[in-house]
């Protein structure tokens, strides 16, 4: 018997070898799915068994034998092949590099001789989580409708649960996952979440709603062996729930029959390196293939999402009051009872002094001064983005990116935050020796510098990557600000993220003005969202709460909207303007990227591709650099390919890209190249 494998390489096809004939009949039938070793080249590598053959397509002399076939491990489930296959066809890679991608780091490799007794070893120790069992909250009438809603559908429908931080929807999930692991003794249900680690929460929230039930978490930071005992546990149906990043998406569950993306918009579901799926959409995919129901949630769902649920395609649910509030005249635009009061602040008419204006200082001190807790959010680390030399007009730079280095005050350091590169501060201007460096721009360094000095008795605390760097220390950081040991707290984006901050009745908003002057269209909808999450983290105990936003632009209008908490109409104006300038979810677009030594090379490569014959249907820009043309070193250039709707995109790019394969092939020095489908950022 003859089996086709794939295998983690650029193939366009499966391989085929030789079953090794004397084993049991009945493993033979069930060896589909079954990862095995198969020679390739002079290597010996991990593959998975994608069908059986009588004849293979090449000659059968040719055809090499494989080695092992991995019995110790489970077939894979149709549905999984079905799943990674779509992938790889749909983001433009071959099959066997999104499965076996897909597969954990340990399986990814030929099983060394104590594999199986190490494999038991992980079957054992993941077993059920011994979670206290906690008190159920009674839903109220919203929360109710929405899992009654979820828990009857008996066959495959997308439902984006719609509602502000605090608005219950994890108590919704959590219901809509008890009633279908009730009704179906093996039933399994799949929760994505953007990051786990900031979440601690959640696993404590899951473990308590369901003692004795196995729960594991999937993620990339967690040491390998816990990562496989996971994903066997989740592979054998022993695992009831999985909780994990985007790459969980593909966890093998063969009795699936929920699966939940939480915070669906946020951009960390699409994959930034490898094959650049989007999480979040794979996940409707999956569940369209085991046809069960899938539950998108957010505050701020991303407009391609908003644009079905407005279509009728989507069933949206909506959480519009907050279970926790005190009772209060709900306002008239449809924003929770107790949305802060949102309010710009003209940097035009308040020159800020180091940074801050004078009635956001003002404001802070009286914050504090009532024993409340202010968040400062400001979306950029470090002490300043850039260090110039007023003689000269030196300005820093990363020797390998085309970007400036950032000022880091505490270790007194020049770093990119692009490559990583860093250097001790320079004594003197490099050009022309003057003493005088001066830092120009903003990062939580230096407005925490500022407002301790604006407030010296406040006790104030900064979380951004460079404060949290040690394990662990995020969580400390968190605790302290819950436990009221903090007055201010100064923060990146990683404040905004799953934190419930009771006694915050002061949010400030520093540099959103970079985001609204972006060149990226999704810009606006990226900053609505951070400011969203950022206001929701105020006056959830009844506190009068204010967001402040330090802006040139006070009457752009999406800080009317988010005044009101106007998603809804945010949204319509932002795909109207879509629509207008042919933008996704209207058009489906595919970046084409390069990467050479010199720009020109880059940029002659994607020029030739563009030249390559294409389906009518896809349009091709001209190449241009890319925002960021240079990194560590290397140029960058990018091609715009878009087609007006996703099938033709992926037809025409699948065609398009043989040719280019081709033509890479054939150019002296091989250019190395990128395809990423419904790119994330252009
Ligand atoms: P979200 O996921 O929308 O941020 P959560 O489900 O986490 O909201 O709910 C926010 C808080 O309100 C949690 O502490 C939760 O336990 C509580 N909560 C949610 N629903 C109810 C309810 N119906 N009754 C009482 N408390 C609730
Ligand atoms: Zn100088
Ligand atoms: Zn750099």
């Amino acid at each position: 018997m003859f089996v086709r494998v794939i295998v983690d390489a650029p193939l366009a096809q499966p391989l085929e070898y030789l079953l090794p004939a004397g084993g049991d009949p009945r493993e033979e039938a069930t060896v589909v799915g079954r990862c095995c070793t198969v020679p390739l080249g002079r290597r010996r590598v991990v593959g998975v068994i994608v069908e059986t053959c009588a004849t293979p397509n090449i000659a059968t002399d040719r055809v090499r034998a494989l080695d092992a076939v991995l019995h110790d491990v489970a077939p894979l489930p149709p549905l999984w092949l079905e799943l990674t296959r779509f992938a790889a066809d749909y983001y433009q890679h071959a099959w066997g590099e999104v499965a076996i991608g897909a597969l954990p780091p340990q399986l990814r490799v030929p099983p060394g001789p104590r594999f199986v007794a190490a494999l038991n070893k992980l079957r054992v120790r993941a077993t059920t989580a011994t979670g206290q069992a906690s008190a159920r909250c009674e839903l109220n009438a919203e929360q109710a409708a929405a899992a009654q809603a979820i828990a009857a559908a008996r066959h495959f429908a997308t439902f984006v649960l719609f509602g502000v931080t605090g608005s219950g929807k994890t108590e919704v999930y959590l219901e809509a996952i008890a009633r279908r692991l009730a009704a179906d003794p093996a039933a399994q249900a799949l929760l994505l979440v953007p990051e786990i680690n900031l979440t601690p929460q959640l696993e404590q929230r899951l473990q308590a709603r369901f003692p004795g039930e196995m729960l594991v978490s999937l993620h990339s930071a967690l040491p390998a062996g816990q990562r496989t005992a996971g994903w066997l546990a989740a592979h054998e149906g022993r695992a009831r729930i999985v909780l994990g990043t985007r790459l969980a998406v593909f966890a093998p569950l063969p009795r699936l029959a929920l699966v939940v993306v939480d915070e669906e918009h946020d951009p960390s579901f699409k994959a930034g390196d490898g094959v650049r799926y989007s999480a979040r959409d794979l996940a409707i995919k999956r569940a369209q293939l085991a046809d069960v129901p899938v539950v998108l949630g957010s505050a701020t769902p991303a407009l391609e999402t908003w644009f079905h649920a407005a279509a009728g395609k989507y069933a949206l649910l909506r959480l519009r009051t907050r279970p926790l509030d005190a009772p209060r005249p709900s306002a008239a635009s449809g924003a929770p009872a107790d949305w802060p009061q949102v309010s710009c602040v003209d940097l035009r008419q308040h020159p800020p002094a180091h940074g801050l204006c004078a009635p956001v200082a003002q404001a802070v001190r009286e914050t504090l001064a009532r024993g409340e807790q202010t968040l400062v959010f400001i979306n950029r680390r470090g002490y300043a983005p850039v260090l110039a030399c007023e003689a000269c007009g030196w300005l820093s730079t990363c020797p390998r990116c085309a970007t400036f280095a950032a000022f880091h005050k505490p270790d007194r350091t020049l770093r990119c935050h692009h490559c990583g590169w860093q250097a001790s501060l320079p004594r003197a201007c490099p050009t022309c020796g003057n003493q005088d460096l001066a830092a120009v721009g903003h990062g939580t360094q230096r407005v925490e510098e500022t407002l301790q000095m604006l407030e010296p008795a406040a006790r104030i605390l900064r979380i951004d990557r460079d404060s949290t760097r040690r394990k662990g220390t995020a969580a400390q950081a968190f605790e302290a600000v819950h436990a009221g040991d903090v007055d201010i707290l100064v923060g990146t984006q990683m404040i905004s993220k799953g934190h419930d901050f009771r006694r915050v009745s002061l949010v400030v908003v520093l540099n959103a003005d970079a985001q609204l002057v972006s060149h990226d269209f999704r810009a606006p909808e990226r900053l609505f969202s951070t400011l969203v999450q950022v206001a929701g983290r105020a006056g959830r105990s009844g506190l009068a709460s204010r967001v402040l936003v330090q802006t040139r632009y006070p009457r752009h209008p999406l800080f009317a909207a988010l005044a009101r908490y106007d998603f809804e109409g945010f949204a319509t104006d932002q795909l109207a303007e879509r629509r207008a300038a042919r933008l996704p979810p209207f058009v489906g677009q595919a970046l084409l990227t390069a990467q050479a030594r010199s720009m020109d090379s880059a940029l002659s490569f994607l020029a030739a591709a563009r030249a390559l014959p294409a389906a009518d249907g896809l349009r091709r820009f001209d190449p241009v650099p890319m925002p960021l043309a240079r990194l560590a070193g290397v140029h960058r250039a990018q091609l715009l390919a878009e087609a007006d709707t996703r099938a033709e995109l992926q037809a025409g790019v699948s065609r398009w890209l043989h040719e280019v394969r081709d033509l890479a092939s054939r150019t002296r020095p091989r250019p190395r190249w990128q395809i990423e489908v419904d790119p994330a950022e252009i």
